[in-house]
């Protein structure tokens, strides 16, 4: 099959490999009927995660179950199936505390790389969430969002406590970020403030339920939501980048009390102990438990309660899909959607 491959920085090649197959009994093999770049994708390729040598790419997914492992049980030939970034048995002790993410039998949700034709998905059964049937195609960029940037986004507006009558502030206007606010709008929040300069982002952000634009960043995004709240910050902040400056924007946001749900992937970011300290902020988040989240997530697609695959902007032939990396990288998209 054709998958793509991360060689260095920037260099994006779409090339032939041996097609997957089940390696072990609780694996499934599924088709791919679309995929997609997640911004997370673009840390490797800027080359601000190193990578150890080729990698194949991709952690987002949704397809048809081509094959199944002599082990699974609950996954079917022909079903529809959402995964995530992480497998996950979904029994173990932590997956149950609702942290699938943090499983004991944690591996990557799609070794063999996600922006193909095919994968091979670990731990079939604790993983893979089966639609109700085979979804129209406009549902199923939908779903594909689920799979990360909305099971992200919800998590983030979660660990941040949103929920009705909470003020809400989201830093970040990536595709998590406003993923975050359309979670927040479904929680139940009374006020949801998106942190954002770019005008199509900002479009985004209201349709999916903002209330209101901060443009200003850093310390005077911070102080901005302070005025906006009688000077005492949000209730609840998410998080969605993943820098110093958005870390500290987020917690510098919060009331006394609040909570930051923090879902951006952290990279060298140090948080002030005794700014911390005295904050009384909460700090939740890490990587997503993406897994507890899918079956509500699709219940709202299935039923159309929500449409988060307006976050793709762009589609591309997957083969094209370096393209969709440049697009992203120079913040021309907000995600690109690829189609074999
Ligand atoms: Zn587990």
């Amino acid at each position: 099959m054709q998958v793509t491959v991360l060689y260095g920085p920037r260099d994006v090649r779409f090339e032939e490999r041996p097609d997957p197959t089940i390696v072990e009994p609780t694996d499934a093999l599924i088709r791919l009927p679309v995929s997609c770049v997640c911004g997370s994708d673009l840390w490797p390729y800027r080359g601000i995660a190193t990578i150890d040598g080729p990698t194949p790419m991709g952690h987002e997914y949704v397809g048809i179950v081509e094959e199944v492992g002599s082990e699974v049980r609950l996954i079917e030939p022909g079903q529809f199936v959402v995964g995530s970034f992480f497998a996950s048995d979904n029994t173990c002790e932590i997956c149950r505390a609702g942290y699938q993410s943090s499983c004991i039998h944690r591996q990557p949700g799609a070794p063999t790389g996600a922006q193909a034709e095919y994968a091979r998905i670990p731990l079939a059964d604790g993983t893979l969430v089966a639609t109700p049937g085979l979804p129209p195609e406009d549902m199923i960029p939908s779903l594909l969002a689920a799979s990360d940037v909305l099971g992200t986004g919800w998590f983030g507006a979660v660990a941040a406590e949103a929920g009705p009558g909470k003020t809400v502030a989201v830093v970040g206007d990536g595709a998590v970020g406003l993923l975050a606010v359309l979670a927040a709008k479904q929680l139940g929040a009374e006020r949801i403030i998106a942190m954002s300069r770019h005008e199509s982002r900002q479009r985004l952000a209201l349709e999916f339920g903002a209330t209101e634009i901060v443009t200003e960043r850093g310390e005077e995004g911070a102080a901005r939501i302070k005025d906006m709240t009688d000077g005492l910050g949000a209730h609840s902040v998410v998080e969605a980048v993943g820098t110093q400056e958005a870390m500290m924007q987020a917690i510098r946001s919060t009331r006394a009390g609040g909570h930051v749900g923090f879902v951006g992937v952290l990279h060298d970011v140090e948080i002030p102990g005794e700014e911390f300290f005295f904050s009384h902020v909460h700090l939740h988040g890490g990587p997503a438990p993406v897994r507890r989240f899918l079956p509500e997530l699709v219940d709202l697609i299935w039923n159309r309660k929500i449409d988060p695959g307006k976050v793709f902007d762009l589609t591309l032939p997957l083969e094209e899909v370096a393209e969709g990396y440049r697009a992203m990288d120079e913040r021309r998209a907000i995600k690109t959607l690829l189609r074999p």
